[in-house]
């Protein structure tokens, strides 16, 4: 894009919007939004919130998952013939667990320009404040509503070693933490991230175990928006050393080279030199 105010024709702009508070959208969205020549919103009622509040009164209409594939060769000629348009969706980030997929995938099939404007989504801002390893992760989105399907999918999740992301449904939180528990683990460190950036915003580590209890024990963490962060599988080390053992280590590690902390973890510890040196070299890699 040229300049904050000077739109390029004929560009698509996929425009992340706010997840709850309405403050956290960028002044470049507001100005794209401002100047397109269409919104394509999921729900044009829902945005109208949004966009009256930030002084946008473009035209908006409607591309969802039950329209997509009718609508998007209108929109695709209205980008050849050289009008921009931007694509928002209810909240976060478009294509995020949400519409648009076919839409782009023809976008792209007619070398139209894609012009991201990046911002808020639940995934990334759970993610940030969840202490778990954020090196490598999985986004695994809504798993089946079904228990039999979920934890088949589950399943195929169950040895990976890095951090996996979950959206859930409030009515089917406790489910899916019981399943989760059941597959996963019940010692897993999880995170718990609900309502983000709204009043009854509730952050939460336990263990898979323990969310699971206190999710069942107070209905009100059975309502609103979920995400749920839970840790990869822990690696073999980590299973054969004691939390304090690996603690020790770690505290160790932050302040001598690798060979010197392991054999003073040795010594402290009383653990086998073979599984605390994995496991340094694994906690080395993680940070
Ligand atoms: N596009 C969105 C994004 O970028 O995050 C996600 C849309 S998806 C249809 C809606 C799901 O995202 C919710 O069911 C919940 O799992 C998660 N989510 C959205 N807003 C959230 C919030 N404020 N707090 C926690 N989770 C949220």
């Amino acid at each position: 894009m040229s300049s904050p105010h000077t739109l390029d024709s004929g560009t698509l702009y996929v425009v992340a919007t706010p997840i709850g508070n309405r403050q956290d959208i960028s002044q470049r969205a507001i100005q794209i939004l401002q100047n397109v020549d269409i919104i394509l919103a999921e729900d044009t009622r829902h945005s109208r919130y949004l966009l009256t509040q930030w002084g946008i009164n473009t035209r908006c209409k409607a591309l969802h998952e039950h329209n997509e594939k009718e609508v998007s060769e209108c929109y695709i000629e209205i980008l050849l013939a050289g009008q921009s348009i931007a694509l928002i969706s209810d909240a976060g980030t478009p294509l995020i667990s949400d519409p648009g997929y076919y839409f782009l995938t023809q976008i792209h099939a007619k070398n139209i320009t894609v012009v991201p404007v990046p911002g808020a989504s639940a995934m990334l801002a759970a993610l940030s404040v969840s202490g778990l390893a954020t090196h490598h992760f999985t986004f695994v989105g809504f798993l089946s509503a079904k228990s039999a399907a979920r934890k088949k999918q589950l399943l195929t999740w169950q040895k990976i070693t890095h951090t996996l992301i979950f959206y859930e449904a409030p009515h089917r939180i406790v489910a899916s933490l019981h399943d989760m528990c059941a597959i996963l683990g019940e010692e897993r460190k999880v995170l718990f991230a609900r309502e983000l950036t709204k009043t009854f915003e509730t952050i939460q580590r336990h263990t898979l175990q323990s969310l699971y209890h206190f999710v069942v024990a107070d209905s009100n963490q059975q309502r609103g928006e979920i995400v749920i962060i839970v840790e990869g599988m822990p690696s073999s080390s980590e299973k054969e050393l004691p939390a304090q053992s690996c603690k020790t280590l770690e505290v160790l590690l932050q302040d001598l080279p690798l060979k010197q902390a392991v054999k003073l973890a040795v010594a402290l510890t009383g653990e086998r030199k073979k599984a605390l040196y994995q496991y340094a070299l694994e906690w080395k890699e993680r940070q």
